[in-house]
C-alpha cells in the first residue's frame, strides 16, 4: 500500500486534472452517476482534463493490475461508467468542443453531454442526430449507436461520425476513420466501450436550425386507439417525422396516468402540420404544445422527467410487431405502476438510419420497426424491489412480442446476457477485433465481448 500511495503522489504530480481517493472532498460527487441506484466505491477516480490524462490512467490501471471503468456522460442505467474498487477514468472535465461551420463538422471531447453539444452547434444553424435528453453523454451513446430525432435523414449519431481518438489497451493514442484502422472505427460504431477510451469524436454536422415538436397528451382511456393511429403514422412516415409513445403520469405529481405522444418533424410548418395531423388528433387532447422551436429545444422536453440521482431500473426490447394484445397488455401493465415517474415508450427507426447495411456497422439493428423501453423510475430505495418487480413483470407480459434484440444503450446490469444478441450477425466480428485491441479485457466493465469466444 505505501508503494501504491507513492505510485498515486507520482500519477497526480504529472497529472492535469484531479487524481481522487476516498480520502478527497469530491470523491463522493464524483462516484456518483445518473441512477442513483448504483452505488460503487471506485479505489481511484482520475478526472481527465487531457488525452495524456487518459494515457496515464490506463497505463496506471494496467501495471498496478486495477479493474478500469469509463465515465463519459454518466448517463446509462446499467452504471457501467463506476467500477467497485477499481480505476474509473471520468471524462466529465473534458467539455471542449469546436465547430467548424465552412466544413460542418464539430470536434468534441468525451466528456460533452449533448446539451453542449447541441447549443455550439446550433448557433452555427447546425445540428447531428444526439439524444433526446440533454443531460446525456455524447461518448457512451454515440458509442453505443445513438438514437434520436434526426435519424430519419441524418442516420445514427454513428453514421456521422468521420473519426474518433481513442487511447487503446496498450495506452497508445490514435485516431481511427474509414481510411485509419477501418476495423477498430467499425467496432467504435456501436461497440465503441469496448475497445478503448474515446477523447474525442469528429462528427459531420447538417443545416438544422429549427424543428416542429412538442407533447400531445391524452387520457389512458385513449390508449389502445391513440397507440393504433402512431403505427400507422410511423410505418407511413416521411424521414422528417419522428415520434414517441409513451404512457406515462402528468408532472403535477398527482399520479394521473396519461398517453403522450411527442414529436419532432424536421420540414416546413406547413408539411409538418400536415404530417402531424393525426398523432395530434388520435383521441381526446388534454393537453397540446406543438409548435416551432429552436431544435436544442427538443431535446430538452423530456429532461424533467428525468432528474439526476432518481433510481432507474429499465428493460428494452424490438417489438415484432404492434399488434394483437400488445396495446391491452400494456396498459393493463402500466396502471399497475407503483410508481409516478414511471413509464412506457415506443420509438420508430426509419429512414437514413435503417438505410445502412447491418454490417457496416458495430451496431447491426437497421431494419424499420418499433423499439420498446420499460423506464421504472422512482425515488426512495425502499421502493427498489416493488419497482423492479414491476418491471420485470410487464417485460415477461410482453416477451411475446419482442424478439431477442434489444439495442445496448437500454440494456440494463443484469442483462449482460442479452450482449452477443445486441450486436447479432455483427458479434463474431467483434470477438475477433476485441481479441487483436483489447486481448486481456481490460475494458471489460461496460456490456463486455469477451476476446476469442
Ligand atoms: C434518460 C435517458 C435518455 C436516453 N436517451 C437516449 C436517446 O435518446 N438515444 C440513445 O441512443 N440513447 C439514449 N439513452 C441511452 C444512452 O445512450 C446510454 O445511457 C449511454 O450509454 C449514455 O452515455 P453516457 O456517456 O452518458 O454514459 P456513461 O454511463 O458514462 O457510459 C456508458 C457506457 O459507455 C462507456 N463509455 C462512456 N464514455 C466512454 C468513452 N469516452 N470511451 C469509452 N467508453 C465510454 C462506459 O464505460 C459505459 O460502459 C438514454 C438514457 C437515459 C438514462
Amino acid at each position: 500500500m505505501t508503494a501504491l500511495l507513492s505510485d498515486i503522489d507520482q500519477l497526480r504530480a504529472g497529472f492535469s486534472g484531479d487524481v481522487l481517493s476516498p480520502a478527497d472532498e469530491p470523491y463522493e460527487s464524483a462516484r456518483m452517476v445518473h441512477n442513483g441506484a448504483i452505488d460503487r466505491r471506485p479505489g481511484l477516480i482520475t478526472r481527465c482534463r487531457s488525452t495524456a490524462d487518459v494515457v496515464d490512467a490506463v497505463t496506471f490501471a494496467r501495471e498496478h493490475g486495477m479493474e478500469v471503468s469509463v465515465r463519459g456522460g454518466g448517463h446509462n442505467v446499467a452504471g457501467r461508467a463506476v467500477t467497485d474498487g477499481g480505476l474509473m477514468i471520468d471524462l466529465s472535465p473534458m467539455r471542449g468542443i469546436h465547430v467548424d461551420a465552412r466544413t460542418r463538422t464539430v470536434g468534441a471531447q468525451g466528456g460533452v453531454t449533448w446539451r453542449e453539444y447541441n447549443r455550439a452547434a446550433h448557433v452555427h444553424g447546425l445540428a447531428t442526430t444526439g439524444g433526446t435528453v440533454s443531460t446525456t453523454g455524447i461518448a457512451g451513446l454515440t458509442l453505443g449507436g445513438g438514437v434520436g430525432w434526426l435519424m430519419g435523414t441524418q442516420g445514427l449519431a454513428i453514421d456521422n461520425l468521420l473519426s474518433v481518438e481513442v487511447v487503446t489497451a496498450d495506452g497508445t493514442v490514435r485516431t481511427v476513420g474509414e481510411h485509419d484502422e477501418p476495423d477498430l472505427f467499425w467496432a467504435m460504431r456501436g461497440a465503441g466501450a469496448n475497445f478503448g477510451v474515446a477523447t474525442w469524436f469528429e462528427y459531420r454536422a447538417h443545416p438544422q436550425a429549427t424543428v416542429v415538436g412538442g407533447l400531445t397528451a391524452y387520457p389512458l382511456e385513449d390508449a389502445e386507439d391513440v397507440l393504433a393511429v402512431y403505427r400507422d403514422a410511423m410505418v407511413n412516415a416521411s424521414d422528417e417525422l419522428s415520434a414517441f409513445y409513451v404512457l406515462t403520469h402528468a408532472p403535477d405529481g398527482s399520479g394521473t396516468k396519461l398517453v403522450v405522444v411527442v414529436t419532432c418533424h424536421l420540414g416546413d410548418q406547413a408539411t409538418a402540420d400536415r404530417e402531424l395531423a393525426p398523432l395530434r388528433s388520435a383521441g381526446t387532447v388534454l393537453m397540446d404544445t406543438v409548435g416551432p422551436m429552436p431544435y436544442p429545444a427538443v431535446n430538452m422536453l423530456l429532461d424533467d422527467g428525468f432528474p439526476r440521482g432518481a433510481r432507474n431500473y429499465w428493460k428494452s426490447g424490438f417489438v415484432e410487431a404492434v399488434d394483437g394484445d400488445l396495446a391491452p397488455r400494456m396498459v393493463d401493465a402500466f396502471r399497475r405502476s407503483p410508481s409516478i415517474m414511471s413509464g412506457v415508450l415506443l420509438e420508430h427507426y426509419h429512414g437514413a438510419a435503417t438505410r445502412v447495411p447491418t454490417t457496416a456497422t458495430a451496431y447491426p439493428h437497421r431494419e424499420p420497426g418499433f423499439n420498446m423501453v420499460i423506464a421504472g423510475e422512482w425515488l426512495a430505495p425502499e421502493d427498489d424491489d416493488a419497482n423492479r418487480r414491476w418491471v420485470r413483470s410487464l417485460f415477461g407480459a410482453l416477451a411475446s412480442h419482442l424478439g431477442d434484440a434489444s439495442y445496448v444503450n437500454y440494456l440494463d446490469a443484469d442483462d449482460l446476457q442479452r450482449t452477443r444478441a445486441a450486436y447479432g450477425p455483427n458479434w463474431d466480428r467483434l470477438v475477433e477485433l476485441k481479441q487483436r485491441w483489447d486481448p486481456d479485457n481490460a475494458f471489460h466493465h461496460n456490456h463486455n465481448i469477451a476476446p476469442g469466444r
